[in-house]
């Protein structure tokens, strides 16, 4: 298989999978895609039960003439061996599945890709190649996920940028607890500063060469093929059990998705595009309105992040739309199956309240977005069985979540082994300059 940029419309200038791993970003400043999607039937995943097992048969065409191809199988054996529960909830909305994305080590859905990215990048590192820094922006949750995915690793370090005071106090805990060969920097500035500065630095080619320098963000080709296999999996697991119910009457699942810079939905897209069955997919985004907008009818306008209760997903310009944009040209998006849906700080505090008594569980403030497009999907009339996607475990939000439910929130175990270590972040102000200095200075 054969890569292309987003920006390279007349398909001039193919990467390997192996290059664009590597590389994040295309050198035109477009994002990678593949040269076509694969289709799949349900029956191609005969005998494929596991997690593992199934992205194994969904990425071997992807993988096709890679150095990696060989090691497919144990990339995905190693990287995606989490639990990945589907939760049946209460039938007081219908039929309701959740896809619980968070039993990884970080708590939130972003443990799956970052473990595979680093296990792909890991074997792609020759033995004499110099030590690779990992810089990573983070509003919250990618920092950790990297961090955890690239912890311990020779060949590797990670430098994490946060904003100062803006992430959750758990977050910021866990984001210096690695030690190691992790180092976390509290930025006295926004997010979108921490983003700036990573991204100017990667811009300036020269030193970030002669630093080895890599980055791992949430546009990366290695983030997003894993998240695909997940959808598959669902995709097959509600398949089956709805023929052993009721042969050929059940429709595929609706899909409601949290979204902020749009990779994870996208990844479910895609999976639908291939041919699997999956019914309408909806975005749930938060006061962040870009994508609602525009799926409204409006023209694409990206602006200023606002700042919400669903903090991952504060983007207001979402790198991914280039891509989804590229899969679906010569189409029109906004009759494309796809839809998005805003949902304010005030419900989704409403949400969460609810949430033990009308479901029985406890949604973290992402995850409650989603909940809210599911009721408002149920009043217009929808009948059709539904796959709640839950990307984070409400114990990472638990400065949000346990005031709104009044008791606390019991932490997972990965989690609280995170949080019992101790942890340390070094200051840095908000400026592409102090990081380089900060860069040279190694550790
Ligand atoms: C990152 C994140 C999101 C948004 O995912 P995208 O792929 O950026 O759309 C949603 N929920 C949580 C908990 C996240 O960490």
């Amino acid at each position: 298989m054969r890569y292309y940029s987003t920006r390279d419309t007349r398909q001039e200038w193919p990467v390997t999978l192996d290059a664009a791993l590597a590389a994040g970003l295309a050198s035109d400043g477009g994002l990678f895609v593949p040269e076509r999607l694969p289709r799949f039937k349900v029956a191609d995943f005969a005998g494929a039960d596991t997690l593992p097992a199934v992205a194994e048969r969904l990425l071997a065409p992807f993988f096709a003439g890679s150095a990696l191809a060989s090691q497919l199988g144990a990339i995905c054996r190693e990287a995606l061996d989490l639990p990945l529960p589907i939760v049946r909830l209460p039938r007081i909305h219908g039929d309701v599945s959740l896809l619980e994305l968070f039993h990884g080590p970080t708590a939130a859905f972003k443990d799956f890709a970052a473990r595979f990215l680093a296990a792909c990048l890991a074997r792609l590192r020759r033995r004499d190649d110099p030590l690779k820094t990992v810089l990573v922006a983070t509003s919250g949750d990618t920092g950790g996920a990297v961090a955890a995915a690239f912890h311990q690793r020779p060949g590797f370090r990670v430098v994490i940028l946060y904003p100062d005071g803006r992430v959750s106090k758990r977050q910021a805990h866990q984001l210096g607890a690695f030690g190691d060969n992790v180092h976390a920097l509290r930025v006295a500035g926004s997010f979108d500063d921490c983003q700036r500065m990573v991204k100017e630095v990667l811009a300036d080619r020269p030193y970030a060469s002669q630093h080895a320098l890599t980055s791992a963000n949430s546009i990366s080709l290695g983030r997003l093929l894993p998240q695909m296999a997940y959808y598959v999996y669902a995709a097959l697991r509600l398949a089956r059990a709805g023929q052993s119910h009721s042969p050929m009457l059940e429709a595929p699942p609706v899909l409601v998705v949290p979204t902020g810079n749009l990779g994870n939905a996208l990844a479910a897209a895609l999976v639908r595009e291939m041919g699997l069955p999956l019914g309408a997919i909806h975005f749930a985004t938060n006061a962040n309105r870009t994508l609602p907008d525009y799926f409204a009818g409006h023209e694409y306008r990206g602006r200023a992040s606002v700042a919400t209760l669903a903090n991952a997903m504060d983007v207001g310009d979402p790198s991914n739309f280039e891509r989804l944009a590229w899969f679906f040209r010569g189409r029109d998006l906004r009759h494309a199956g796809i839809h998005a849906h805003g949902v304010d700080d005030a419900t989704i505090r409403a949400r969460i309240v609810a949430g033990e008594g009308d479901w029985q569980q406890l949604w973290c403030p992402h995850t409650a977005c989603a909940v809210e497009v599911v009721e408002r999907l149920r009043v217009g009339g929808c009948q059709d069985p539904l796959l709640l996607v839950a990307t984070a475990h409400p114990a990472k939000f638990d400065e949000v979540v346990e005031p709104l439910v009044g008791h606390p929130v019991p932490v997972p175990p990965a989690l609280g082994a995170l949080l019992a270590r101790p942890t340390h972040s070094e200051p840095l102000t908000a400026d592409a300059v102090a990081l380089k200095a900060r860069l040279e200075q190694g550790w």
